[in-house]
């Protein structure tokens, strides 16, 4: 019999399970990775409560598939790996690496353009069988992964971190931030805390964090925030305004996956101004769409993945400018994953919730 591991294994919408599966063999050009961390990310969450983007619906197909090990954060170390591999990605045994979430097709119409980001087929690790995920001891990097090396004097849940982080890099490289702009990130989870120390390197004129929680809104200042509004008990619209002689922010970044971020951010921005969207939302939103067209000219951007970020984001994490202890509150054993779905739902506690196998 092969040598077997513990893995989390969804079965389906809240039903996911610790069990004993075969450790996988890599073929030709592949490689094993020992996994060391693996983040949980709020879309894990949201396909663990069935939202409808990775179950579908009657306006969309199923993503999501079924026996299919989660996890698309993630860090570990080359076990085994073939020359092929090697030479690709220029990594041997014992090296400590990343993969970029998405293992592009290399043949539809995005990968040929080099928009690998939004390759048609979109095999996620984490969420599809061709692509199983890090909630393992071990996982494969597929022939077309895209493989990073990062330092191992940073801890294994802040390098696991780099999968966030190239994320909200790539929504603030959309928001095409100069100096005179005042920038607004609604939320202080993984993303919108990424987002806060990407926008501070564009050095905008003011660059405000928004959240309900005074805890991460003190790691947003860390992470470069130059005000924070508790929106809980002060009027964030009305102090933009004041801040800017009336007329309102100059762009929006919304990292907090509430349907109501999406309307406060129409109201906070000034006319021709710029929203970007990151989030991926439980419920369908509804705002009055002619604030984007008849009353401010908006330009709306939408963001997704990291794409040409993440060399950045390893170089941020490994500059330990960051303040990563406070930003990777929890780590938790693999087996304590209910536990860590649940932290990460309720959100009260932690920022970015990660489990170590
Ligand atoms: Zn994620
Ligand atoms: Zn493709």
């Amino acid at each position: 019999m092969s040598p077997t591991m513990k893995a989390v294994v969804c079965h389906g919408p809240m039903d996911y399970k610790l069990e004993d599966v075969e450790i996988p063999t890599p073929t030709k050009g592949e490689a094993l990775v020992r996994v060391e961390a693996v983040g949980i990310c709020a879309s894990d969450l949201k396909c663990y409560h069935g939202a409808s983007k990775f179950w579908g619906d009657a306006n969309r197909p199923a993503y999501a598939e079924t026996e299919v090990i989660p996890g698309h954060e993630f860090v570990g170390e080359i076990a085994q790996i073939d020359e092929e591999a090697s030479k690709r990605w220029g990594v041997v045994v014992g090296d400590r690496v990343v993969a970029e979430q998405i293992v592009p097709c290399e043949e539809c119409r995005y990968c040929k353009r080099g928009e690998y980001w939004m390759c048609a087929p979109h095999g996620i690790f984490g969420f599809k069988r061709k692509t199983p995920g890090a909630m393992a001891s071990y996982m494969i990097f597929s022939t077309h992964s895209r493989v990073h090396k990062i330092s191992k004097s940073v801890k294994p849940a802040h390098a696991a971190y780099a999968e966030p982080l190239s994320c909200a890099l790539h929504a603030v490289e959309r928001a095409k931030i100069k100096n005179t702009d005042v920038v607004v990130v609604a939320g202080c989870g993984p993303i919108g805390l990424g987002m806060i120390a990407g926008a501070a390197v564009k050095k905008p004129a003011i660059l405000i964090a928004l959240d309900l929680d005074d805890r991460k809104l003190a790691v947003a200042k860390e992470c470069g925030a130059t005000l924070t509004i508790n929106i809980g008990r002060e009027n964030a619209i009305e102090i933009v305004r004041e801040l800017t002689e009336g007329y309102g922010a100059d762009i929006y970044l919304e990292g907090t996956g509430h349907p109501s971020a999406v309307a406060q951010g129409l109201q906070i921005l000034r006319k021709l101004g710029t929203f970007v969207l990151y989030s991926v939302f439980k419920e369908d939103v509804t705002v009055d769409w002619s604030i984007i067209s008849d009353d401010k000219e908006l330009d709306l951007l939408g963001a997704h993945l990291g794409p040409h970020c993440w060399p950045a984001a390893i170089a941020m994490i490994e500059s330990g400018k960051l303040p990563l202890d406070k930003i990777c509150t929890h780590q938790l054993p693999l087996a304590d994953f209910q536990k860590g779905l649940d932290m990460v739902s309720a959100g009260n506690e932690s920022i970015k919730v990660s489990l170590i196998p």
